[in-house]
């Protein structure tokens, strides 16, 4: 599946959004929520290097949680059909026009999110037709959680044969093996 550099972007930070979500059990933080407050939007924002979205007030994080539910809906769903219909619902909310645009020596990439944006717009518009795209190509399978069981962190498959399990395999997966590993040498020794 080839998909363009914006939309890998776009689909990084969604990620992102939905992982600071309490429901998605970050084990380091437990219920915590990842965007407490308006700061921490504001180095979210940075992070992503979402341009252009001004100055940040306690009504955009509202905002952005609510997009972020949303987002969590649209991961949920097997269904091509409901997907669209969330897809649809929560670009059109957010005004999208699109723009082709190379600003800060970035190469040609579409922007979604009209001008003059607020944050949670340009997230919904954006990030929203990243999520459009997997559903288009019929790879919405690729929209995962985690599959250890005290993590539940969101990821996108990319893989080349969507065999991957694990939000990363460095930490959850080598866990795993880890964990299996002593379980087989118990029962050897036992
Ligand atoms: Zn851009
Ligand atoms: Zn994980």
């Amino acid at each position: 599946m080839l998909i363009p550099h914006d939309t890998r972007i776009a689909l990084d930070t969604v990620v992102d959004l939905l992982n600071t979500a309490p429901a998605n059990g970050r084990p380091e933080g437990g219920q915590a929520d990842g965007l407490p407050d308006v700061a921490a939007l504001h180095d979210f924002a940075r992070r992503h290097r979402i341009s252009g979205v001004g100055e940040l007030h306690e009504k955009d994080l509202r905002a952005v949680r609510d997009v972020r539910t949303r987002f969590a809906t649209i991961f949920a769903t097997d269904d091509a059909q409901t997907a669209a219909t969330l897809v649809n619902g929560l670009v059109a909310a957010a005004g999208t026009t699109p723009q082709l645009s190379n600003h800060d020596g970035y190469d040609w990439h579409v922007h979604y999110f009209a001008p003059d944006a607020s944050i949670a717009d340009h997230l919904a518009a954006d990030c929203g037709m990243a999520l459009a795209f997997i559903v288009v190509a019929g790879e919405q399978e690729r929209l995962r959680h985690c599959e250890a069981p005290d993590c539940r962190h969101a990821f996108v498959d990319l893989s080349r044969n969507r065999s991957r399990r694990y939000c990363s395999s460095r930490t959850c997966g080598n866990r795993l093996h880890v964990a299996a590993y002593r379980a087989r040498r118990k029962e050897a020794a036992g």
